[in-house]
């Protein structure tokens, strides 16, 4: 494909959000990137919170973190460049430790992958003796080595039901664990930050729990709240309005739908409604307002992730043509970590 070629497909679905000259520029940088990435044998891996430009251009997949996941699992490309964040170019690297996995930016991390550390898995588990620990994807590999389980925002309910055990260590997003909890009729507790003071589970009678916490939050998700779905719900009655499962459990009890990234997308495709809220990062209304020209998407677009959008073309370019940043996992913990998320993979 051409940069004009490129430059006509792009103003075909994005020319109501990306202005004309945007386009045309980013094009071209499109294009080189395309060349490179077949002269160094790379698979492109674009996640749904990528801004319209990049995601309906460079990358061979886009989709959420599991489904990234398992096409980071089944390429035989030598270079895989991960347009997202840092945690998911390490899942990446997990599972495929003879390939060069690369992030355009050294900036982009996460919130939530930032609020827990391996030592804090550990003192837990000493805490919980015996208990399963299910971590969310959004971890960095430290942590998903000390778990049993990685699982998303898709099938975190699925892990924790298939787990099938009396009590579960889920971890680190607050609210996503109390989403879990309520879908899966679990009590959840979370136990005090530093665990000064803190008895071992058996040693605490009269409690009554299945899930234990930790109070973990994704900066963007944490920012919607009922307020907002009232006052949209006011000027537009008929709105339907989707809440991802980083929200709180009151926002996702307030909206019509909570489902991961890709459900979001599914849903939007499948339903006649003509207007939406996404209560998710802004780019992805973006991305689906373009793929649904006649559905109207509502935007609360201060709500943007500043670790995703760090991710550009002119990054992404910079990636293949100096090969930067390269991500590596020491062994030992990569091998751990891997159990874990082969295990998300079965899951399914
Ligand atoms: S949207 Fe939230 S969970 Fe996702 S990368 Fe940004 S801060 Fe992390």
């Amino acid at each position: 494909m051409t940069a004009n070629e490129i430059f006509l497909k792009m103003k075909e679905k994005l020319s109501d959000i990306v202005p004309e000259a945007e386009l045309k520029y980013k094009s071209e940088l499109a294009n080189e990137i395309n060349r490179l990435k077949e002269e160094r044998n790379a698979v492109i891996l674009g996640h749904n919170y990528m801004e319209p430009a990049l995601y309906y251009s460079v990358p061979d997949f886009v989709g959420d973190s599991l489904e990234l996941s398992r096409k980071a699992a089944q390429t035989d490309r030598k270079v895989i460049v991960f347009c997202g964040v840092r945690f998911m170019a390490e899942t990446a690297k997990i599972l495929n430790p003879g390939k060069t996995v690369l992030l355009p930016s050294e900036k982009a991390g996460c919130s939530l992958a930032g609020s827990i550390t391996a030592e804090d898995v550990r003192i837990l588990k000493d805490k919980f003796p015996g208990v399963p620990v299910v971590s969310y994807v959004n971890t960095y590999a430290d942590v998903k080595a000390e778990s049993d389980y990685c699982c998303t925002s898709g099938n975190a309910a699925a892990v924790v039901n298939a787990i099938g055990n009396d009590k579960v260590i889920f971890l680190p997003d607050e609210f996503l664990a109390r989403n879990v909890a309520a879908e899966t009729g679990k009590k959840i507790i979370f136990p005090s930050v530093g665990f000064t003071g803190m008895r071992n589970a058996d040693q605490e009678p009269g409690i009554d729990y299945q899930m234990i916490g930790w109070r973990g939050r994704c900066e963007v998700h944490e920012k919607f709240s009922v307020e907002d779905i009232t006052n949209i719900r006011k000027q537009f009655p008929d709105v339907v309005i989707l809440a991802h499962p980083e929200c709180s459990p009151e926002v996702v009890a307030a909206s019509d739908f909570s489902g991961s990234t890709t459900a979001m997308i599914r849903y939007v495709e499948q339903t006649k409604s003509h207007r939406y809220l996404l209560l998710t990062e802004c780019a992805m209304g973006d991305n689906i307002a373009a793929a649904n020209p006649d559905k109207e998407m509502l935007r609360l677009c201060s709500v943007r992730c500043p670790h995703m959008n760090q991710i550009t073309l002119e990054d992404t370019l910079e990636a293949l043509q100096k090969n930067q940043y390269v991500i590596e996992v020491p062994e030992e913990i990569r091998v751990k970590a891997a159990r874990a998320v082969e295990r998300m993979i079965q899951i399914g």
